[in-house]
């Protein structure tokens, strides 16, 4: 799951994967290259968040799916 977040240091946005940041990549802003990987005291924070992002990234799929199907008759 692609995310973005803007670097503490430039602004710059660094696109990111969530999963691979769980999984302890770390991450370089492309600006000035200030790495970032996950602190692991948030780890089970962020895998929560995640969980109730990737649901809410299904519902809005499927809600898509929905209405393209509603325009297409
Ligand atoms: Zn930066």
């Amino acid at each position: 799951m692609k995310s973005q977040l803007p670097c503490p240091d430039c602004r710059t946005s660094i696109s990111f994967d969530v999963s691979l940041l769980l999984s302890g990549t770390s991450f370089s802003c492309p600006c000035c290259a200030l790495k970032f990987s996950l602190d692991p005291s948030s780890k089970p924070q962020l895998s929560k968040a995640v969980e109730g992002f990737a649901e809410l990234k299904r519902l809005d799929n499927e809600a898509k799916h929905a209405s393209t199907n509603v325009m297409r008759g």
